[in-house]
């Protein structure tokens, strides 16, 4: 395009208002400080041919022009429908361009202009892509150099817990808001990628009354326009857009004091917690335990909290756990609002959600992804950590197992064809939304937990912390964290050994067999696990740490070998009496040995640690799984597990079990499951513990209690603890129009405890419940009636629970939670599936759109021909349409395949060994 003068001198005459900065609109936002002091490096009319216009950039943008500092100024009232913004991105322009390529979702502009010094250019803008691209296109063409984009613009609220969202909880609204991963489009034009860190100066007018917090401190407030309150905010320090976030309404500000200096901070952090109205108090379990884990944060990177205050905020209705935004992070209620009868299992679920939202203020703020294909980074980095300085403040309540468990969960989804390798390219939105998943997260934070391990705790200590040091404030890469590793540990061998599990799909199976005939060898050979029916390709290219203990009488001795080839042989000191190949359960891959090897480890049992024993009773699992294993050994294992005293190992194998009580046998075959469930765990519940905790008793106890009910309740349907917990819940819910009783049960046993309810007393304790949640605002309650009755045997009171989830009656967390607990539940499932199918459309309208791929996952647990024949027919042909859709979809159908051929291969074996089981004594 060649410059066309007198469209320009048009387009000058056009907006010369705004030549003030201050607006057309006559608002007053603050200015980004980075305008440049040389009036040379200003952008100017260009003779040059632009570069020709590319296509839609629906992944990355491009590099021609790229933002250098935000000034965003938000009016938002919540009581409102729509709220409006100006916004100013100073950008760098590379080189000559007519047209700019940038992000905006749903939004109405009214002006758009591209100031340089004394030019300005109106600019046309407009939404090219569904998924937010926005083009701005000028009538002139511009040279390289800096300029000013100012854009004025609307748009209503989102309904749907994204972007800039309303929520309303007693007559009262506020606003939130949530803008990972793609959603800060939603609320205001932007360069919406991780890798444009910049500074921002924010402000936000809002009514006189409601309070408003962002990423830093106010600066000033000052009267606006009607009334109204405009907040500055100090700049931030560089930030990417989706760590941007606001609070606006009438909240509950519960002001702790500042966080006081340490060995490593030495001034005081101002800190705060935020709640819907009348909620405040209920946040002093989180703010307590902040400190302590905010210090062993600070302790372990030897850098204080990089930013200059923390708000932590409680909202209504969330999508997620929490979220980690700079300065302000949210959480959904159920999070973050615990009172003095919040169950362990609760706590747990605060404090390490908590301590990974803290650790992100390293990992992720601090130190950010270049491109969305390392977020795995971000997330497993702040799961690992998260986990273990939980650990180290509170270790009773198991931190560490509880990753493992979930590691070990992991690889049911890790070994499916249809998996993702941990760093997966990113090309779409798609692949965007599918990168925020278990394999992220778990298989992420189990990896790194391993090679931490691999190089040792204080050597990797050392890369963290020279990662940090590098990058602080700015961008980085797999590559780069590695480099770091390596050189924080002086151990070059840690790049292709983690990069081997970094950029390859899949979990290692390795195969561990001791020949005692001459010398003592063992033989190691890893390949891809596959389960009966897989499609998985066999082979596997690792170089796995494998550490593995050598038991001998009262010896056990652990050897460690990096394992980089199909098939090696190491020679033993002597013959052992078993062998472990995974000590302390911490190397990311399944193991499998020859039959009399698993006996000799499961005589042994004591003698290993609990992780140890997580790590034996998963591979059995999965040796059952691939065909390897009889299920008789499993049968058998069931009340030597049961037995132990950890309660995630004593509970471990009844997981499985119930799946294969629902899917792999018949009716018969499903009554001697139960009872054998029943008698494995019904006196441990009965006598050992007993319903009310003795007051000194160990978390573990609670922990195994509640784990224990909802075994006895759920999967053995034993009918003594459900007649007990029946009547326990009706005295905690208390009489119609009477108070609760909430001494009656202990936190850990509620939701069994409802549950047992409403299957022992049917439709009038159902209605009880739901009188309660009409009236309670109090999520945690919430969630465990939701739990009782949409979980319900009687069809008409799950049904109740589906209708009422597409009214206002549930918020849309809550939605979620009926369809989880419907779909996890094989009593409920098929009924589920059918109103699923029905009413897809009302659903999807709840949710955020990038949450929408999540009804490809439901129906994961079916296991037959049949429903994968209408999985295929409903979802087939709307999947395209889902965020992160086709990949869920095709893990769902694997997962069905895995489970029908499991059942051709199995089924019968399992039916037999449970026929012959010792005939169970009556109760
Ligand atoms: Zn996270």
């Amino acid at each position: 395009m060649t410059l066309d003068v007198s469209r320009l001198s048009r387009a000058l005459m056009v907006c010369a208002c705004t030549l003030s900065l201050t607006g057309c609109g006559g608002s007053d936002a603050p200015e980004p400080h980075s305008s440049p002091a040389d009036a040379a490096q200003w952008v100017a009319p260009s003779t040059e041919t632009p570069v020709r216009e590319q296509a839609i950039p629906r992944g990355r943008l491009g590099d021609a022009v790229v933002p250098t500092a935000y000034a965003l100024n938000l009016n938002i009232d919540p009581d409102a429908d729509r709220f409006s913004g100006r916004v100013i991105i100073d950008v760098r322009i590379a080189e000559p361009v007519d047209v700019i390529y940038l992000h905006g979702k749903n939004l109405t502009v009214s002006a758009a202009t591209l100031s340089a010094g004394e030019t300005l250019i109106a600019a046309e803008y407009a939404q090219v892509d569904p998924s937010g691209v926005a083009r701005l296109s000028l009538p002139i063409s511009v040279s390289a150099g800096h300029a000013r984009l100012t854009i004025d613009y609307g748009a209503p609220f989102s309904t749907t817990l994204d972007g800039l969202y309303k929520v309303e909880e007693d007559d009262r609204a506020y606003a939130f808001t949530q803008f990972e991963a793609i959603s800060a489009r939603m609320a205001f034009p932007s360069f919406d990628e991780p890798r444009f860190k910049v500074p921002f100066d924010l402000a936000v007018s809002a009514k006189a009354d409601h309070s408003v917090i962002s990423a830093t401190p106010v600066r000033r407030t000052e009267t606006a326009v009607g009334g109204a309150v405009r907040h500055v905010f100090e700049q931030t320090p560089p930030l990417p857009t989706y760590l941007i976030a606001f609070a606006v309404g009438p909240l509950d500000i519960n002001d702790a004091g500042a966080l006081p200096p340490n060995a490593i901070r030495h001034e005081p952090l101002p800190f705060r917690g935020a709640a819907a109205y009348g909620k405040g108090a209920r946040l002093a379990y989180a703010l307590e335990s902040t400190r302590p884990l905010l210090e062993g944060l600070e302790t372990y990177f030897g850098t204080p909290h990089p930013y200059p205050k923390l708000d932590i905020i409680a909202a209504p209705d969330f999508a997620f756990g929490a979220m980690e935004n700079v300065g302000a992070i949210i959480y959904r209620e159920q999070r973050l609002l615990l009172d003095e009868n919040a169950s362990l299992k609760q706590r747990q679920a605060f404090v390490y959600t908590h301590a990974h939202e803290l650790a992100h203020q390293w990992f992720g703020n601090l130190v950010t992804p270049l491109w969305w294909d390392d977020i795995w980074l971000n997330e497993a980095f702040a799961t690992w950590l998260a986990y273990k300085v939980s650990d180290q403040w509170n270790p009773s309540l198991q931190f560490s197992l509880r990753l493992q468990r979930l590691a070990l969960e992991t690889m049911a989804t890790d070994a499916l064809a249809s998996t993702r390798q941990i760093r997966q390219p990113v090309e779409s939105n798609d692949d965007i939304i599918n990168a925020f998943d278990g394999i992220t997260y778990r298989k992420g934070g189990a990896v790194l937990s391993m090679f931490e391990r691999f190089v040792g705790e204080t050597a990797f200590r050392d890369g963290v912390r020279l990662h940090m040091d590098r990058h602080a404030n700015g961008v980085a890469t797999a590559e780069d964290f590695m480099q770091s590793i390596a050189d924080g540990s002086e151990d070059e061998r840690v790049v292709p050994a983690f990069r081997s599990f970094l950029e390859q799909p899949g979990v290692p199976l390795v195969s561990a067999s001791v020949q005692c005939d001459g010398v003592p060898t063992l033989t190691l050979a890893q390949q891809r696990y596959r389960p009966l029916g897989s499609a998985v390709p066999e082979g596997g290219d690792w170089q796995i740490p494998v550490c593995f203990v050598a038991l001998d009488g009262e010896q056990a001795e652990e050897t460690c070998h990096l394992l980089t080839k199909p098939r090696e042989t190491l020679e033993l000191q002597q013959c052992p009496q078993a062998l472990l190949p995974n000590a302390a359960g911490a190397g990311y891959y399944r193991w499998t040995l020859p039959s009399d090897g698993w006996a000799a480890l499961l005589d042994r049992i004591d003698r290993l640690s609990p992780p140890e024993q997580l790590s034996l009773i998963d591979n059995l699992d999965a040796a059952f799984r691939a065909g390897e294993l009889e299920f008789s050994v499993l049968r058998d294992a069931l009340p030597v597990l049961a037995a132990q005293p950890n309660w995630e190992v004593a509970t471990r194998l009844a997981k499985a079990w119930a799946l294969y009580q629902n899917s792999l046998v018949d009716e018969a075959g499903h009554a001697a499951m139960r009872a054998a469930l029943r008698t494995a765990y019904a006196p441990r519940f009965e006598q050992e513990l007993g319903l009310q905790p003795d007051p000194k008793e160990p978390n573990n106890d609670a922990l195994l209690r509640g784990r224990l009910a909802e075994i006895l309740v759920r999967d053995a349907a034993d009918s003594e603890t459900l007649a007990r917990l029946a009547e326990a819940a009706d005295a905690y819910i208390g009489p119609q129009g009477g108070a609760m009783q909430p001494g009656a049960l202990p936190g850990d046993v509620i939701e069994p405890a409802l549950i047992a309810g409403v299957i022992e007393r049917g439709p009038a304790f159902a209605d009880r419940l739901w009188a309660r949640f009409e009236t309670s605002t109090d999520a945690i309650l919430r969630e465990h009636i939701l739990t009782a009755v949409a979980t319900a045997p009687q069809p008409e009171i799950a049904a109740e629970a589906r209708r009422r989830a597409l009214t206002d009656d549930l918020r849309s967390n809550e939605l979620l939670q009926v369809l989880r607990d419907q779909f996890a539940a094989s009593v409920t499932r098929p009924d589920a599936w059918e109103w699923l199918r029905q009413h897809a459309d009302a659903v999807l309208a709840r949710l955020p759109e990038t949450s929408h791929g999540r009804i490809a996952k439901y129906p994961e647990q079916f296991c037959s021909p049949e429903r994968r024949a209408e999985i295929t027919a409903f979802l087939e042909p709307r999947v395209e349409s889902l965020f992160g859709g086709p990949r869920t979809l095709d893990q769902t159908l694997e997962k069905v395949d895995l489970c029908i051929a499991l059942k051709q291969a199995r089924g019968e074996q399992v039916a037999q060994a449970m026929a012959a089981a010792e005939p169970v004594p009556a109760p």
